[in-house]
């Protein structure tokens, strides 16, 4: 059972409340030069990047833009691989391993720079983020990370031993961490609205509610069809992520919908606040439970998020799970309400990595696997140069691939059940045993 405040307003993003989102509906466009489809940080920062070039653009979405998954995330703002450097060489090889890892600080940089040229107000704060060990063994890895990310990055790292976490976060849980003092926080919808203006001041057209239903070549040309009408264009940039569907088959087939939900709790005490994250960090766990969690950006309120199931589940129990997690961290949280608890979908790939790519001419950025503040924008933008044939387009993410898997053989993800059952039973109770 859920503790809601009076005023509590369940699936709705604590980002959205005070924001009147922009519901653009501009109408569509004959022609132009690039067509995206999707207008979240991807679809956004690709049209920004593709009008910079002297293209027309337009922007379609199934939804008001801005519905996706760039305004419902964790507003953890910071890159660096997923993957430990040894897989990414085993996977892509040593090169693009290589590359891949040098390319964090430039995408960090690039899009804090998007933020900074265009004086987007999205509640940039330089908070640093730290990475809690679940157990022994996993504060082991982060030390072997931590060389390696030094050695083959100018992304700064240190190491926090165990009796030296209590500067960032007050519980006994934790073997210790690993600190990116570089990275930082964003408040995500006003990250989206800031970068949908600059789009639109830019000259690209954004229209809401146009789900492309089919797409087809006639000749050169693309012809998007959609509820408010038809479209031609030279160049088409899928920008769907987590929200990818029919009729993009071949897509679908390799990213899928993994939900990740948040609750907020209620308006706290300074004082609780100041003894349960003195640091003001961002705060990710090494389990398998993706447990990430953060202070509001007026630092009233706890946010915390994770898998509360790899399937969509109703959202009070959803809810009631993500508060049990959090009192795993603070149990003194345990009598606290929630005043807003919501799900959004990442987008995986099977390689845990995205990758920016062409498929029978379609361009696409897509698998940021959830970590896509930093990368989406990053990508959306290389992708859009690629298919403008701008040499800025040049990146290691389209070195990666979009491998398929024998467990997802069509285009729903109905393997998901099983997982969530086998994440839920065998893979939580092994980080409980190794957590202990
Ligand atoms: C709950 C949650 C927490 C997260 N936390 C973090 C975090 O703290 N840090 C971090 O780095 N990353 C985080 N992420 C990941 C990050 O939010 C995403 O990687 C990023 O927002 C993806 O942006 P996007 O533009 O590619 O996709 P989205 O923002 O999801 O946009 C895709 C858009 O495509 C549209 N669309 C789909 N199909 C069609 C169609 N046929 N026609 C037209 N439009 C279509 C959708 O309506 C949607 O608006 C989180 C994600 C979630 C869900």
């Amino acid at each position: 059972m859920v503790n809601w405040t009076p005023d509590a307003t369940p699936g709705t993003p604590y980002w959205w409340e005070g924001l009147a989102l922009s519901a653009p509906d501009d109408p569509l466009p004959a022609h132009v030069d690039l067509l995206i489809i999707g207008a979240g940080f991807t679809g956004l920062s690709g049209a920004i990047a593709a009008a910079g070039c002297g293209a027309t653009v337009a922007i379609v979405d199934a939804d008001d833009p801005g519905k996706g998954a760039s305004t419902r995330n964790g507003g953890m703002f910071g890159a660096h691989p997923r993957l430990p450097w040894g897989t990414l060489k085993t996977r892509f090889g040593t090169d693009v391993a290589d590359a891949l890892f040098a390319e964090a600080q430039p995408a960090f940089d690039f899009v804090h720079d998007l933020i900074e040229s265009n004086k987007i107000d999205c509640d940039f704060q330089h908070t640093g983020r730290i990475q809690l060990a679940w157990s022994a063994s996993h504060f082991e890895g982060q030390k072997r990370l931590s060389e390696v990310v030094r050695a083959k990055s100018t992304v700064r790292t240190e190491i926090i031993e165990r009796a030296d976490l209590s500067r960032h976060i007050t519980t006994e849980q934790y073997f210790g961490g690993l600190f990116f003092p570089g990275h930082g926080a964003i408040q995500p919808a006003k990250l989206h609205q800031g970068l949908l203006q600059t789009a639109a001041a830019k000259g690209v057209s954004i229209t809401g509610h146009a789900r492309v239903t089919q797409l087809e070549r006639s000749g050169a040309t693309f012809v998007a069809h959609t509820p408010k009408g038809t479209i031609r264009a030279d160049k088409v940039l899928l920008a769907t992520n987590g929200y990818t569907t029919a009729p993009f088959k071949w897509q679908t087939q390799r990213i899928f919908p993994l939900p990740s939900y948040i609750i907020a709790t209620e308006h706290l005490p300074e004082d609780l606040i100041a003894r349960l994250a003195p640091g003001q960090r961002m705060m990710v766990e090494t389990r398998a439970r993706h447990s990430y969690f953060r202070l509001s950006p007026d630092h009233s309120r706890i946010l915390f998020g994770g898998r509360a199931a790899m399937v969509h589940i109703d959202l009070e129990t959803a809810a009631a799970r993500q508060h049990a997690t959090m009192c795993e961290v603070w149990p003194e949280l345990r009598d606290t309400r929630l005043s807003h608890a919501w799900v959004g979908n990442t987008g995986y790939s099977f390689t845990h990595m995205p990758h920016v790519g062409v498929d029978r001419g379609l361009h696409y950025s897509l698998g940021y696997s959830g970590s896509g503040t930093v990368m989406a924008p990053y990508l959306g933008a290389k992708a859009a140069y690629q298919a403008m044939g701008d040499a800025r387009g040049d990146t290691a993410y389209s070195a990666t691939t979009l491998a398929r898997h024998w467990l997802h053989p069509g285009t729903r993800p109905h393997f998901l059940q099983a997982a969530n059952l086998w994440y839920k039973t065998v893979v939580d109770w092994v980080d409980y045993r190794n957590g202990r």
